[in-house]
């Protein structure tokens, strides 16, 4: 076993090393064609040990952690989850293929840690200060709001305590 696919098996907690190319993962991914990297090809990388293209690959970046190919694995191997975790680990290492998807990821996990749920207009706001896009996309911004299709206002929920406990549980881990 490489020392890469030992550390992702031990953070991810998943049998990397049962896949055998059976392509279910890719063939059921929404998102396959925009990767670079296949993901049945990021699991083989993987178990041999590929350390720098696994972790550099943009692919990483695009999975929308639908979960598709977690239940479509023969081998029961949350592969959404593998995903996660090679995404911590290149962010660790500043090895991030594109820092404006890890920065947006960021921004949303923030909000739904404080209001309990995604506040559209305020992650998007933050976001534009962070890149300095003032007016790109302004446009689009407004006819959204005055559509109702994004609040001005964060919708926060009652009981916030679940949330916190989710964020602490995956910071344990
Ligand atoms: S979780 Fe990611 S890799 Fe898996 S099917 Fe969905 S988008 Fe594709
Ligand atoms: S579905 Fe499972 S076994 Fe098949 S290629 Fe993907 S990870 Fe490997």
């Amino acid at each position: 076993m490489t020392n890469f696919l030992k550390e992702i098996t031990v953070r991810s907690r998943e049998q990397i090393s049962a896949c055998f190319q059976c392509y279910r993962c890719t063939n059921g991914c929404p998102v396959a064609e925009r990767m670079d990297i296949y993901p049945h090809r990021i699991m083989r990388y993987i178990q041999l040990g590929e350390r720098e293209k696994v972790l550099s690959s943009k692919g990483l970046w695009e999975c929308l952690m639908c979960n598709t190919c977690s239940i479509r694995c023969p081998n029961d191997i949350d592969v959404a989850r593998v995903f996660e975790t090679l995404r911590k680990v290149a962010s660790e290492e500043g090895v991030t293929a594109d820092d404006r998807i890890w920065g947006f990821d960021r921004l949303f996990l923030e909000s739904i840690r404080h209001h309990g749920r995604l506040y559209e207009l305020g992650t998007i706001l933050n976001y534009k200060l962070q890149k300095k896009e003032f007016f790109k996309d302004a446009k689009m911004g407004i006819t959204m709001m005055l559509k109702g299709r994004m609040g001005i206002l964060p919708h926060r929920v009652k009981d916030k305590r679940h949330i916190k406990e989710v964020f602490e549980r995956i910071k344990r881990r």
